[in-house]
């Protein structure tokens, strides 16, 4: 059994002030389209779970899902949208800002991109947006078998090539359709909970 893979919805949230008390988690950002639901999906080995974040009335707002053992995975609405009405994009700005950069319990971000059009304007305002943070993002380049072989390895070496000046930033590659790249997110999430949960075990709050 993979961490993800005890997933359970738990809750949406579109204010900042009723995000739940969680110890640690995880978010999954990316453009619309990106392959982000079916990223959740595959991972979670659910065929819906992600889609309830794009149930009308949701798509907008921060999905929470309970994976087990205080850890916690967050699904963060879409931006690149081309016709979001301005108030919409203001409140996704505002609430999605203040998560991100405030969030102490936020101790990885995994950052989607379509294989075929990586870093793009927004992507890179992400990461130069997060990395304020100090804490670390995994790029997951989606879609990879849209691509062959080569060219899959040739763009994962020019993106690991143009994020030079953002350390703490990893990448690789997943297929949701070939459910390729699976292992390598869960040893980089693990490895995040793992040194979050388990200092905090070291060191309980309220003491020296
Ligand atoms: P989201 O808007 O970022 O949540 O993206 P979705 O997960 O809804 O995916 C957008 C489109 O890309 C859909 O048509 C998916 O079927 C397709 N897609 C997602 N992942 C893959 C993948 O790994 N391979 C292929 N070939 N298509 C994918």
């Amino acid at each position: 059994m993979t961490i993800f893979q005890n997933a359970r919805f738990h809750t949406t949230v579109n204010h900042i002030r009723d995000l739940p008390a969680t110890r640690a988690e995880v978010a999954f950002v990316g453009r619309s389209n990106s392959g982000k639901s079916s990223a959740i999906n595959t991972l979670a080995n659910r065929t819906r779970l992600a889609f309830v974040s794009k149930t009308p009335g949701r798509t907008q707002h921060i999905n929470f899902f309970d994976l087990g053992n205080e850890r916690y995975l967050v699904d963060l609405p879409g931006y690149g949208f081309a016709d979001v009405p301005v108030a919409i994009r203001h409140h996704w700005v505002e609430l999605l800002g203040r998560y991100l950069q405030t969030r102490k319990s936020l101790i990885g971000l995994l950052l989607i991109m379509d294989v075929r059009h990586p870093l793009k304007d927004l992507d890179q305002n992400m990461l130069t947006f997060y990395r304020v943070t100090g804490r670390p993002v995994h790029i997951l380049l989606s879609k990879a078998d849209k691509l062959s072989r080569q060219h899959q390895q040739k763009t994962l070496a020019a993106v690991k090539k143009s994020l030079i000046d953002y350390p703490g930033v990893t990448v690789q590659l997943f297929s949701s359709l070939k459910k390729t790249g699976m292992e390598e997110v869960e040893t980089v999430v693990s490895g995040w909970f793992d040194a979050a949960l388990g200092e905090e075990e070291l060191c309980p709050q309220g003491e020296d």
